[in-house]
Protein backbone atom coordinates (compact mmCIF):
# COMPACT_ATOMS: atom_id res chain seq x y z
CA UNK A 1 0.00 0.00 0.00
CA UNK A 2 1.55 3.63 -1.09
CA UNK A 3 1.05 5.81 2.15
CA UNK A 4 -1.22 8.85 1.14
CA UNK A 5 0.10 12.06 0.57
CA UNK A 6 -1.77 13.95 2.29
CA UNK A 7 -1.44 12.10 5.85
CA UNK A 8 2.23 12.53 5.05
CA UNK A 9 1.91 16.25 4.32
CA UNK A 10 -0.56 16.33 7.74
CA UNK A 11 2.07 14.49 9.91
CA UNK A 12 5.10 16.57 8.58
CA UNK A 13 2.84 19.64 10.14
CA UNK A 14 2.51 18.16 13.07
CA UNK A 15 6.46 17.44 13.46
CA UNK A 16 7.41 20.61 12.70
CA UNK A 17 4.74 22.17 15.24
CA UNK A 18 6.24 19.77 17.55
CA UNK A 19 9.80 20.56 16.70
CA UNK A 20 9.23 24.15 17.43
CA UNK A 21 7.52 23.35 20.63
CA UNK A 22 10.19 21.22 22.00
CA UNK A 23 13.00 23.87 20.88
CA UNK A 24 11.10 26.82 22.30
CA UNK A 25 11.09 24.92 25.56
CA UNK A 26 14.55 23.43 25.62
CA UNK A 27 15.56 27.19 25.92
CA UNK A 28 13.62 28.55 28.31
CA UNK A 29 15.33 25.24 30.57
CA UNK A 30 18.53 26.24 29.26
CA UNK A 31 18.41 29.63 31.66
CA UNK A 32 19.91 29.08 35.06
CA UNK A 33 16.98 29.45 37.51
CA UNK A 34 17.68 32.87 39.29
CA UNK A 35 15.55 33.09 42.47
CA UNK A 36 17.90 35.23 44.82
CA UNK A 37 21.03 35.43 46.66
CA UNK A 38 19.95 33.93 49.86
CA UNK A 39 20.61 30.11 50.87
CA UNK A 40 17.36 28.90 50.55
CA UNK A 41 16.98 30.34 47.75
CA UNK A 42 20.49 28.91 46.19
CA UNK A 43 19.11 25.30 47.72
CA UNK A 44 15.66 25.84 45.72
CA UNK A 45 17.42 26.74 42.53
CA UNK A 46 19.67 24.07 42.57
CA UNK A 47 16.84 21.79 42.50
CA UNK A 48 14.80 23.27 39.90
CA UNK A 49 18.14 23.22 38.00
CA UNK A 50 18.63 19.37 38.87
CA UNK A 51 14.45 19.14 38.08
CA UNK A 52 15.30 20.93 34.47
CA UNK A 53 18.49 18.39 33.15
CA UNK A 54 15.76 15.17 33.57
CA UNK A 55 13.21 17.32 31.51
CA UNK A 56 15.59 18.97 29.20
CA UNK A 57 17.22 14.84 28.58
CA UNK A 58 13.45 13.86 28.18
CA UNK A 59 12.92 17.03 25.31
CA UNK A 60 16.45 16.19 23.43
CA UNK A 61 15.16 12.90 23.47
CA UNK A 62 11.95 13.93 21.70
CA UNK A 63 13.07 16.38 19.63
CA UNK A 64 15.68 13.59 18.35
CA UNK A 65 12.81 11.36 17.66
CA UNK A 66 11.13 14.40 15.39
CA UNK A 67 13.92 15.02 13.26
CA UNK A 68 14.19 11.44 12.55
CA UNK A 69 10.63 11.51 11.80
CA UNK A 70 11.45 14.25 9.87
CA UNK A 71 14.05 12.22 8.01
CA UNK A 72 12.21 9.54 7.28
CA UNK A 73 9.28 11.46 5.53
CA UNK A 74 12.37 13.04 3.47
CA UNK A 75 13.04 9.43 2.62
CA UNK A 76 9.66 8.25 1.78
CA UNK A 77 10.39 5.77 4.62
CA UNK A 78 8.09 7.15 7.07
CA UNK A 79 5.16 5.33 8.67
CA UNK A 80 7.81 2.29 8.80
CA UNK A 81 8.25 0.43 11.83
CA UNK A 82 12.10 -0.06 12.78
CA UNK A 83 11.85 -2.87 14.10
CA UNK A 84 9.30 -5.48 12.11
CA UNK A 85 9.70 -2.89 9.20
CA UNK A 86 5.68 -2.80 8.67
CA UNK A 87 3.72 -0.04 8.57
CA UNK A 88 2.72 1.49 11.45
CA UNK A 89 -0.89 1.95 12.83
CA UNK A 90 -2.30 5.72 11.06
CA UNK A 91 -4.18 5.86 14.47
CA UNK A 92 -0.96 5.85 16.40
CA UNK A 93 1.02 8.22 14.23
CA UNK A 94 -1.91 10.37 14.76
CA UNK A 95 -1.45 10.42 18.68
CA UNK A 96 2.11 10.24 18.40
CA UNK A 97 3.37 11.54 15.07
CA UNK A 98 7.40 10.78 15.76
CA UNK A 99 6.34 7.35 16.54
CA UNK A 100 9.30 4.72 15.41
CA UNK A 101 7.38 1.48 16.13
CA UNK A 102 4.50 -0.30 15.42
CA UNK A 103 1.58 -1.14 18.31
CA UNK A 104 2.59 -4.99 18.52
CA UNK A 105 6.42 -4.34 18.85
CA UNK A 106 6.30 -1.76 21.34
CA UNK A 107 4.05 -4.29 23.47
CA UNK A 108 6.39 -6.59 23.03
CA UNK A 109 8.49 -4.45 24.28
CA UNK A 110 11.35 -4.63 21.11
CA UNK A 111 12.70 -1.13 22.25
ZN1 LIG B 1 6.78 -3.46 14.33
Amino acid sequence: MKTDEKFIAKQKKLLLAEKAKLEKKNIELEKYPDYGRGDDDSAREYEDFETNLSIEAQLKMLLKKVNSALKSIEKGTYGQCSVCKKEIESGRLKLIPYADICVSCKKNGKK
